[in-house]
């Protein structure tokens, strides 16, 4: 029996989880689930799956949680310590679906126990990549990706040699606005920016989608997972998102992965590995599908995704100030404070200002300087949002 935790269990990514651990019940020990305000999904999820732990992010929420647990004998755990109290507990996997830079803690504490860590939370290797990777080695921890694309990228690498990749191509659907003209996007809302032409995934990652900073992020995470160098990356526009990510090796072969738009297949291939169990997503048809197509990505349409590259460039925490201005960014755009197209500008004047100030996204990727960019890029952010939007 594995003995699993879920971090970010009431989430689009800790759900589809839940839903593959349900089905084959017999196979999963569930130790901690984790979520936010979401108490009774929470709640009825622990009882279900009978938890030792389920853990709200939110102090005030405790009460509320103990209330839906009355009798259940799940312990009711709340706050950021009692997340990295509650991943820290020994089992053998564990989910880290928490959204954003919160789940950065909790994550390393799972490495730390030495558990595999199926990481959904692209933050954690946008923000402290090095960090994560030096925690796993130091632990004997296994780091395996959970982003389709990455997935995909892991899956096509099986029994390869990484010295003899030229080139590590992924893909992106283009979001809701990739067929908008280009001077409409000023105006695009929240609501057309929620609405993902083939995946159904969480708010923010959504909007993400739309204005590629999602893309940006992984731009990042391909780098630090698979150490190949910035300028082997590429991205693909792929409309249907069906092929995930190619491989590009020295003999000019490409090894595509392809599968449907459900993150049920990376989830359970993360959750069975590394053996591959049935998991009950569609049997594509591609003679019905008849054709796949893909395109270069417009760079006005994406800026996220020349930003992408000057944080590599720069290295060090150049990341965690980006994933941080971007959820600030993110934030703004959501409370209608700022445009859409005014989240990359704000972002990269974040960038500039912190980079322009030696000690900030120069200094070593330890957890305490990542916290503190973390904050500062947040901040700067508001600033320059209540510049543009004044
Ligand atoms: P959701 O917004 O659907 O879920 C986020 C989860 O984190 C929920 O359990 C939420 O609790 C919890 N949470 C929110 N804020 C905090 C906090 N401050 N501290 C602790 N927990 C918190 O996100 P997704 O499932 O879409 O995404 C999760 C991660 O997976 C992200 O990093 C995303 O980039 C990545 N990912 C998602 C994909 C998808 O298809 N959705 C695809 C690939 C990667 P509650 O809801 O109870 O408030």
């Amino acid at each position: 029996m594995r003995r699993v935790s879920i971090l970010g269990a009431t989430g689009s990514i800790g759900q589809n989880t839940i839903d593959l651990i349900a089905r084959d019940r017999d196979a999963f020990d569930v130790v901690a689930l984790t979520g936010g305000g979401n108490i009774a999904q929470l709640a009825e999820d622990a009882r279900r799956l009978a938890a030792q732990v389920a853990v709200t992010a939110y102090e005030d929420r405790l009460d509320d949680l103990r209330d839906a647990l009355a009798g259940s004998g799940v312990e009711a755990a709340a706050g950021a310590r009692a997340l990295v109290e509650a991943a820290s507990r020994p089992v053998d996997w564990v989910m880290s679906a928490i959204i954003g830079a919160a789940g950065l803690a909790p994550g390393l504490a799972a490495l730390q126990q030495g558990a595999t860590l199926a990481l959904a939370n692209k933050e954690s290797m946008v923000a402290a990549g090095p960090l994560v990777i030096e925690t796993a080695r130091k632990h004997g921890a296994t780091v395996l990706p959970v982003d389709s694309e990455h997935s995909a990228v892991f899956q096509a690498l099986i029994g390869e040699d990484i010295a003899a990749v030229e080139r590590i191509i992924i893909t992106a659907s283009g979001g809701a606005f990739r067929d908008w003209p280009l001077e409409k996007l000023a105006g695009a809302t929240v609501a057309e920016a929620s609405a993902h032409p083939n995946w159904d995934m969480g708010q923010r990652i959504t909007i993400d989608s739309a204005s590629m900073f999602n893309k940006a992020l992984e731009v990042i995470e391909t780098r630090e997972f698979f150490q190949v160098r910035p300028e082997q990356i590429e991205v693909l526009v792929h409309p249907e998102s069906l092929v995930h990510a190619l491989v590009g090796f020295n003999d000019g072969g490409l090894m595509a992965h392809v599968g449907p738009a459900d993150m049920r297949h990376a989830i359970g291939f993360a959750l069975n590995w590394p053996v591959r169990k049935p998991v009950p997503v569609e049997r594509l048809d591609l003679a019905a599908l008849g054709a796949l197509s893909f395109r270069a990505p417009d760079a006005a349409r994406y800026p996220a995704l020349r930003l992408a590259r000057a944080v590599m460039q720069t290295g060090g925490l150049a990341g965690a100030a980006f994933n941080a201005a971007k959820e600030r960014a993110l934030d703004h755009f959501i409370a209608g404070r700022l445009g859409f197209m005014e989240m990359a500008p704000v972002v990269e004047e974040v960038l500039a200002r912190l980079s322009a100030q030696p000690g900030h996204v120069d200094a070593p990727v330890y957890l305490d300087n990542i916290t503190r960019v973390d904050h500062l890029a947040r901040k700067e952010a508001d600033a320059v949002a209540e510049q543009i939007a004044g």
